[in-house]
C-alpha cells in the first residue's frame, strides 16, 4: 500500500498530474476551487477535501500546482491553510513562484515543522499528460530518493540543489529561454510572411538550419500556423515568469537588456490580447502591427 498523498490545483497541469499518481496506486485526497476538477479526479478514484486545511489532515505529504506566489501564500499560509492540516509533514510545491517566495514559505512552514520542497516543472501539458515533465528538485541529499520516487511518477527528476528556491532559479531561466524563443520566432516569421516566404517552407528550413528552438519546433508547427493557440499555457502565467525572473536577475545585478524587451511583449499580450489566452497568441501582437496573419495551408 502506497502512502496517502494530498494534491492542490486540479488545472492544466495539475489534473494530469494527480491522475498519474492514482494511476501508479496513491491513495489521492484532492482539492482544487473549481467544483468540476475535483470531480473529474473523483471519477477516477480521488476522495474531495473541501479545504486545504483539510486535505492537509488526510496525508503526510501534500502537493500543489496552483498558478500565482500570491495564492500560493494564501493556500499554504491563510486561513484554511496547508499549514492547519493535522497531519501534514511535506509540501512539495511544483507551481513556478519565484526563489524568494519559496525560501520565504520554506521558513514560515518550519516553524511548523512542515518540510517544504520546491520543485517546479517544465514540459507543458503534453508533458503532463505523458509523464515526461523535467522535475526540478531542490531538496537535502537525504530525501532524494523518496521524493524521487514519488515525483518519478510525473517526469524525470533533476536534482538541482540542496536549498528551496534553487528549483525556482532553474526554472525561471528555462521559461525565460521559452518565452524568449517564441517571441523573437514571432517576429521572424512575420517578417518572412509580409516579405513573401511561405511560412511551412521557412520552419522547415530553420529546423534544418541554425535558427530552430522549442518555437519553431513545436509552438508554431502545432499552435500558429494551425491557429488552434492551444498550449494550454496563458500569457498572464508567461508574463509572472519572465517578470519573475526580471525579480530575480537584477537583485542578483545580472544584465537583462533581452529579457526586459521579451517582458514588454507578454505585457502588451495581456493587454491587448488578454490574461487568459494561451501563450502562443504573442504573434499577434506583431501579426497586428505588421497587417499579416502566419498562417498555414
Ligand atoms: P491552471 O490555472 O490551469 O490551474 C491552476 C488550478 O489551481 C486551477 O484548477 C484553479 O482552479 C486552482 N486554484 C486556483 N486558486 C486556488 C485556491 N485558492 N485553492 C485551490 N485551488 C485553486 O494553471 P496551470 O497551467 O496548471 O499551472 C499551474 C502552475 O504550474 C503554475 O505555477 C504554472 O506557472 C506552472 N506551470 C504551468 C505549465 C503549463 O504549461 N501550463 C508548465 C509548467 C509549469
Amino acid at each position: 500500500m502506497k502512502e496517502p498523498i494530498g494534491f492542490i490545483g486540479l488545472g492544466n497541469m495539475g489534473k494530469p498530474m494527480a491522475t498519474h499518481l492514482l494511476n501508479a496506486g496513491y491513495p489521492l485526497t484532492v482539492f482544487d476551487t473549481r467544483a468540476e476538477a475535483v470531480s473529474a479526479l473523483v471519477d477516477c478514484g480521488a476522495k474531495a477535501a473541501i479545504s486545504a486545511e483539510a486535505t492537509a489532515s488526510e496525508a503526510e505529504t501534500v502537493i500543489m500546482s496552483l498558478p500565482t506566489p500570491e495564492i500560493v501564500k494564501d493556500v499554504a499560509l491563510g486561513p484554511s491553510g496547508i499549514i492547519l492540516g493535522s497531519k501534514v509533514k511535506t509540501l512539495v510545491d511544483l507551481s513556478t513562484i519565484g526563489p524568494r517566495a519559496a525560501q520565504n514559505l520554506s521558513a514560515r512552514l518550519a516553524i511548523k515543522g512542515i518540510n517544504f520542497v520546491d520543485s517546479p516543472v517544465s514540459g507543458g501539458i503534453s508533458g503532463a499528460e505523458k509523464g515526461t515533465l523535467a522535475v526540478m528538485l531542490s531538496c537535502p541529499d537525504q530525501q532524494i530518493t523518496w521524493l524521487r520516487n514519488l515525483l518519478g511518477n510525473i517526469g524525470n527528476v533533476f536534482h538541482v540543489g540542496t536549498e528551496p528556491g534553487l528549483g525556482q532559479s532553474m526554472k525561471l531561466a528555462n521559461n525565460l529561454l521559452s518565452a524568449a524563443a517564441l517571441a523573437i520566432t514571432s517576429e521572424a516569421m512575420v517578417m518572412g510572411v509580409k516579405a513573401g516566404l511561405d511560412p511551412h517552407i521557412m520552419l522547415e528550413v530553420i529546423n534544418a538550419g541554425s535558427g530552430k528552438n522549442t518555437a519553431t519546433q513545436d509552438k508554431f508547427p502545432k499552435a500558429i500556423l494551425t491557429r488552434s493557440f492551444d498550449r494550454g499555457f496563458t500569457n498572464s502565467l508567461m508574463h509572472k515568469d519572465v517578470e519573475l525572473f526580471l525579480e530575480e536577475a537584477q537583485s542578483l545585478k545580472v544584465p537583462t537588456g533581452v529579457a526586459s524587451a521579451v517582458q514588454k511583449l507578454w505585457q502588451t499580450a495581456c493587454s491587448e490580447i488578454g490574461p487568459g489566452a494561451d501563450f502562443t497568441t504573442i504573434v499577434q501582437c506583431v501579426e497586428n502591427r505588421a497587417g499579416v496573419k502566419v498562417k498555414g495551408t
